[in-house]
C-alpha cells in the first residue's frame, strides 16, 4: 500500500497563505510522480487566529499539528496585531508550537548558486559555492534560563546547558554533516564562558565516541562572525547555541542577497516544523510578488526529513533550473530582467 503523509499547514498572516498555496501545489505534483501522497489539514495561527479564535495558537492547532507527520508554516504577524502584547501576540504562537512539538535543533542551509552571486552584499567571487548548515540550539540556552530577574536597578538572564542538551544537538549536527561534505565547526566563547567550556568538551567526547569519522574544528563566536562575512565557503555544518545561532545565521542569511531564499527546519524527537527564515512581509502582502523559494526549499526540507530524499532533491534542481532561466521574483531582478509573479 502507498504511503500517506499527514501533513498540517499554517499558512499564517501576510504572504504566509500565498507562498504556502505554491508548496501545496508542488506537493502535489510530487504525488502524482511518487509511489506516496499527501493529506493536509489547514489549521489557524497567528493573527489569523486571533481574529478567529482570539488565540494565536489555539489548542485545535496544537492538537493537528502533533496528529501530523510534519507542519508547514507560512508567517505569522502583521501591522494589524501590532498593539498586542504578551501572550496575545502573533509570535508568542509560534514560540507556543516550537515549544509544544519540542524542537530543539534549528536548521538553516544557505547556499548560493552562481545565478544568484549577483544578489549578494558581498564580492560574487566570495559567495559563489557557499552552502553551508547552521544547527541551531533552540529550546535553551539564554533565552530559556532560570533564574531570570530585573528589579529595575540590575537585571540577569541565566545561561544553562546540560551535557544532554549538548549531546542531542551535536548528533544532528553530526549527522548531518555526514550527508554533507563531513565538516562541523563547533562555535562558542570557550575562552570566557564556562558553559562554553561545557559545551566544548561535551561535542569533543561525543566526536570522539561517536563521530571520528567527521573533521571538528572549534572557533569563538566572535572570530565566526567576522569569517562568516570574509571567507564563508570554509564552513559546511555549523553547530552551536541559542543565542549565538541566533545571531550567526541571520549573519549567514545576508550572504544571498534575499531574505525570500531562506529555508528552515526546527526538529525534535517526532514531528519537525518547516518553515520559511522570512516573516509575513507586509509590505508586498497580497501583491503576488513574495518570492515562494524559501517556502519551497523549506518543503524539500520536510521531504529530506520524511525521508523521500529523491523528492527533495528535485525539488532543488527544479528551482535550479528555474533560476538558471532567469525565472525571478522582484527582490532577484537587476536591470534587465521582468519580475515573474509568486506563482509563475
Ligand atoms: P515580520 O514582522 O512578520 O517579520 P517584517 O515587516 O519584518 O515582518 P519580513 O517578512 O521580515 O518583514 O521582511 C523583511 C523585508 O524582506 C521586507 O521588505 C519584505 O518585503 C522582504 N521579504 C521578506 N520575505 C520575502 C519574500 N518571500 N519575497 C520577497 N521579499 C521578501
Ligand atoms: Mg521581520
Amino acid at each position: 500500500m502507498s504511503k500517506t503523509y499527514k501533513i498540517t499547514l499554517l499558512p499564517g498572516d501576510g504572504i504566509g497563505p500565498e507562498v504556502v498555496a505554491e508548496s501545496v501545489k508542488l506537493l502535489d505534483v510530487i504525488a502524482e510522480k511518487s509511489d506516496f501522497s499527501f493529506e493536509y489539514t489547514e489549521a489557524l495561527a497567528g493573527g489569523a487566529a486571533i481574529d478567529a479564535r482570539n488565540d494565536p495558537m489555539p489548542q485545535e492547532t496544537i492538537d493537528a499539528c502533533k496528529a501530523s507527520d510534519a507542519v508547514l508554516l507560512g508567517a505569522v504577524g502583521g501591522p494589524k496585531w501590532d498593539d498586542l502584547t504578551g501572550a496575545m501576540r502573533p509570535e508568542s504562537g509560534l514560540l507556543k508550537i516550537r515549544k509544544e512539538l519540542a524542537v530543539f535543533a534549528n536548521l538553516r542551509p544557505v547556499a548560493v548558486p552562481p545565478s544568484l552571486a549577483e544578489s549578494s552584499p558581498l564580492r560574487p567571487a566570495a559567495v559563489i559555492g557557499v552552502d553551508l548548515l547552521t544547527v541551531r540550539e533552540l529550546t535553551g540556552g539564554i533565552y530559556f534560563g532560570q533564574p531570570v530577574g530585573n528589579d529595575g536597578n540590575e537585571a540577569f538572564n541565566t545561561m544553562r546547558y546540560s551535557v544532554e542538551e549538548i549531546e542531542r544537538v551535536a548528533r544532528v549536527a553530526f549527522e548531518w554533516a555526514r550527508k554533507r561534505r563531513n565538516k562541523v565547526t563547533s562555535v562558542d566563547k570557550a575562552n570566557v564562558l564556562e558553559v562554553s567550556r561545557l559545551w566544548r568538551d561535551t561535542v569533543k567526547a561525543l566526536h570522539k565516541k561517536e563521530f571520528s569519522d567527521v573533521e571538528l574544528d572549534h572557533m569563538y563566536i566572535d572570530n565566526a562572525t567576522m569569517q562568516m562575512v570574509i571567507n564563508p565557503r570554509q564552513f559546511d555544518v555549523i553547530l552551536t547555541g541559542n543565542i549565538f545561532g541566533d545571531i550567526l545565521s541571520d549573519t549567514s542569511a545576508t550572504l544571498g542577497g534575499s531574505l525570500g531564499l531562506l529555508p528552515s527546519a526546527s526538529l525534535g524527537k517526532g514531528t519537525g516544523l518547516f518553515e520559511p527564515v522570512h516573516g509575513s512581509a507586509p509590505d508586498i502582502a497580497g501583491q503576488g510578488k513574495a518570492n515562494p523559494i524559501a517556502m519551497i526549499l523549506s518543503t524539500a526540507m520536510m521531504l529530506d526529513d520524511l525521508g523521500e530524499g529523491k523528492a527533495a532533491t528535485a525539488v532543488r534542481q527544479g528551482l535550479e533550473a528555474a533560476l538558471g532561466h532567469n525565472l525571478r521574483t522582484a527582490d532577484l531582478c537587476h536591470e534587465g530582467y521582468t519580475p515573474a509573479s509568486t506563482s509563475e
